[in-house]
């Protein structure tokens, strides 16, 4: 679509990618009409803004096609099953996210987008590349979740040279056009299957990624789920010359970047990779050293070495990058014990990757459980386990599990789904603790049941350590 003028566009979803597309749209010249399932309070006062800029708002129906609809731009909240995209469908309208959008608006001489997807770990693994990129001396953004936002990044007058851009699934759906530089799918597991229907529909969705890119598809080199990232790469069409390059945490192969007596090392951007390793880093640059974090930090450094950033970079941009708050987290010690937030292992895959980061560990668990099953997370992880304390809507599944294949580990069963119940559980967890063990909040569910979000639920958990007497 070349000019914008006057073409007739429906946004799907008011909200935080919404909002901004039907405006970014509407300065384009764009009849922009933003459709919305809901009609509350809080939509009522963003389509009162909105209108008042110029732009249609319907509330309370987003399934009818407004007439004279050219092209749909929707929000990630929308699942592909409404009736909304049917009707396009049966209409012969595009439906674009808000990727697709972006990737469509970015000017002739935009900066190449490094892309990062999977179950868990894009948000980190993205800002691990920025700060490599950075360390490079390019101008760069980590762009998604956390962040700028990239929309505004690809319409705004900055110039960049790269753009480190985490991807969901739900985004990547709706892009069919874009085509990165060089991507990768970090890990695949169960998650969000409501939304895309299966785990193929899901696995095929982060596959995109891959597609188009021009010179590396990175995949996860120890993953033995099927389909594997490397399947994904497999199945993808790229560009002529684009390589596929593993990442692992054990001795590489050529082409692969790995882990050698504690040095993160590459055998793929080397002159010689039958011969040669480049020395990269030390386990001890990531922050935290945990196994999956060093998976997230080759993933990283694999994008910025096909980038062409040398390794020095790499070691730099590592030992420059801090974590976000609420991701294995070590909020303070007390009494000898270790208490560490995890909040945002809001999923089983995540939750099991902080476990084994940990030998003596009293974890805090629960929340919404979205359909999981507890049975594989607890077998992996009973040998840690000194005692569980559990909390939310969802415990007695995990509950079950525990008495299932852990049985002779001590559960406290809270019973509360109350904000207090925060503070409880941590008293609980001090109980159950001996000196050296950790205790672990990475409750492997959602936190809406109890907390507005995973943010709030850390920050409950940190104040509740805090009452205990800890010091950061
Ligand atoms: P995302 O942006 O994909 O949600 P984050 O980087 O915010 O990922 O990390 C979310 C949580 O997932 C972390 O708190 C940690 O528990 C877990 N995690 C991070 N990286 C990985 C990984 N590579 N494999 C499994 N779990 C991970």
């Amino acid at each position: 679509m070349t000019s914008w003028q006057g073409k007739n566009v429906t946004v799907a979803g008011l909200g935080v990618s919404g909002i901004p597309a039907a405006r970014v749209l509407h300065g384009l010249g764009a009849v922009v009409t933003v459709v919305n399932d809901g009609d509350d309070e809080r939509s009522r006062t963003q389509a009162d803004e909105l209108t008042a800029e110029g732009i249609t708002v319907r509330l309370g129906d987003g399934a009818t096609l407004p007439e004279g609809t050219e092209l749909i731009v929707t929000t990630p909240g929308w699942q592909p099953d409404k009736p909304l995209f049917a009707a396009a469908e049966a209409a012969g309208v595009p439906v674009w996210g808000d990727v697709e959008l972006a990737w469509r608006l970015r000017g002739p001489d935009a900066a190449p987008w490094l892309a990062v997807t999977g179950t868990n770990g894009k948000t980190t693994t993205v800002r691990m590349l920025a700060s490599m990129l950075e360390a490079a001396g390019l101008r760069t953004a980590a762009v998604g979740n956390i962040g700028v936002s990239l929309l505004d990044v690809v319409t705004g007058d900055e110039p960049y040279d790269v753009l480190a851009v985490e991807l969901s699934s739900y985004q990547l759906h709706w892009a069919p056009s874009l085509r990165a530089h060089s991507a990768t799918v970090l890990n695949l597991a169960p998650d969000h299957l409501d939304w895309h229907g299966s785990m193929e529909a899901y696995a095929a969705d982060k596959g995109r990624v891959y597609e188009g890119n021009q010179v590396a598809c990175v995949y996860n080199a120890d993953a033995t789920d099927k389909p594997s990232t490397e399947d994904l790469v497999r199945g993808a069409d790229v560009e002529e010359g684009c390589r596929a390059i593993g990442f692992t945490l054990n001795a590489p192969a050529p082409s692969q970047l790995g882990v050698v007596d504690g040095i993160l090392v590459d055998r793929a951007f080397v002159p010689d990779r039958q011969k040669q390793a480049q020395e990269l880093a030390e386990i001890s640059d990531v922050q935290p050293p945990a196994p999956h974090n060093i998976a997230n930090a080759l993933a990283a450094a694999a994008l910025a070495r096909a980038y062409g950033v040398p390794a020095t970079a790499v070691r730099d941009g590592l030992r420059a990058f801090r974590p976000d708050a609420h991701r294995i987290e070590h909020v303070a010690d007390v009494a000898d014990v270790a208490y560490v937030d995890d909040s945002k292992a809001t999923n089983t895959h995540a939750a099991e990757a902080s476990l084994a980061a940990y030998e003596s560990i009293v974890w805090i668990a629960g929340g919404l459980a979205k359909g999981a099953t507890f049975d594989e997370l607890v077998t992996k992880s009973a040998k840690r386990l000194r005692g569980v304390v559990l909390i939310g809507a969802d415990r007695a599944l995990i509950r079950e599990a525990l008495a299932r294949h852990a049985p002779e580990v001590p559960v406290v069963d809270l019973d509360r789904t109350d904000t207090g119940a925060m503070s409880e559980a941590v008293r609980q967890a001090a109980r159950l603790a001996e000196p050296g063990d950790t205790v672990l909040m990475a409750p492997a569910c959602a936190s809406m049941d109890m907390f507005t979000n995973y943010n709030k639920r850390g920050d409950a958990f940190a104040d509740a350590v805090r009452e205990l007497g800890g010091s950061a």
